[in-house]
C-alpha cells in the first residue's frame, strides 16, 4: 500500500470531518506519482483498479457509516498493485484513525464505563480491548520499553500528527494501529459487483 500523510497538523486539531479528510488525500493521490514500496522505483504508477470499503467516523458523538473508493495502481517496473490508502483510514479497519483514538482517549480518561463507551460508539467490548491492546503495542514499539512506561496515553495520543504518523509508517513498514486481524465487522465493503481488496 502506499499512503501520503499530507496533514501535518496534530490530530485533534483537525476540524472536518473524516470523510472530507478521505476525499481530500483521495484526490492529492490521484496527482502523484508515488514511488513504488516494493521495488523503489520512481514515476512508475499506473492507474489499475479501485474497490469500494466503509470508513466510520464519529459525528457529535454519533458512528456514521460512508462507503468510500478506495484507488489501486500498479508498478509499471515490478508489476506489484498497491492501494492508495489516505492517512484517516487504518489498514484493514472499516473504522477511521481518529474514530480509533477517540475511544481510546475516552476510555483513558474513564470518561465512561467501557461498556458505556462502546454502546455510545456501536462496538463490541472485545473491540476496545483489541484496540488498546494494539495501541500499547505501538506505542512501546515506538518509544521503546522505558519511555513507553513514563509517556501518559492522552499526551502520546494528543501529540500525534501527520509527521508521527508517516515516521511510524516508514519505520515499522506498519500503520499506526494497523491490525491484520479482521473482525466480521470489519470486513471490506461487500456490495454487488465490487471489487473485494483486502486492505
Ligand atoms: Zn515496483
Amino acid at each position: 500500500m502506499i499512503r501520503p500523510f499530507i496533514i501535518f497538523c496534530k490530530l485533534n486539531q483537525i476540524t472536518f470531518s473524516d470523510f472530507y479528510w478521505f476525499h481530500q488525500e483521495n484526490h492529492a493521490l490521484s496527482r502523484t506519482d508515488g514511488s513504488c514500496t516494493v521495488c523503489r522505483a520512481r514515476m512508475s504508477m499506473e492507474s489499475f483498479a479501485s474497490y469500494r470499503r466503509y470508513l466510520v467516523e464519529l459525528e457529535d458523538g454519533e458512528p456514521v457509516t460512508h462507503t468510500v473508493t478506495v484507488q489501486r495502481c500498479r508498478c509499471g517496473s515490478c508489476g506489484h498493485t498497491h492501494a492508495l490508502l489516505p492517512t484517516t483510514l487504518v489498514p484493514y479497519s472499516s473504522y477511521s484513525l481518529r474514530f480509533i483514538l477517540s475511544v481510546l482517549r475516552a476510555y483513558f480518561l474513564r470518561t465512561d464505563t467501557v461498556a458505556g463507551i462502546c454502546e455510545r460508539v456501536g462496538i463490541a467490548i472485545s473491540t476496545l480491548y483489541r484496540w488498546k491492546k494494539l495501541f500499547l503495542t505501538h506505542k512501546q514499539l515506538w518509544l521503546g520499553v522505558l519511555e513507553a512506561m513514563h509517556r501518559d496515553h492522552c499526551s502520546f495520543l494528543d501529540q500525534l500528527d501527520g509527521v508521527a504518523l508517516k515516521s511510524h509508517y516508514l519505520a515499522f513498514r506498519v500503520s499506526f494501529l494497523q491490525s491484520f486481524r479482521r473482525t466480521v465487522r470489519e470486513q471490506p465493503f461487500s456490495g454487488a459487483g465490487q471489487l473485494f481488496v483486502s486492505t
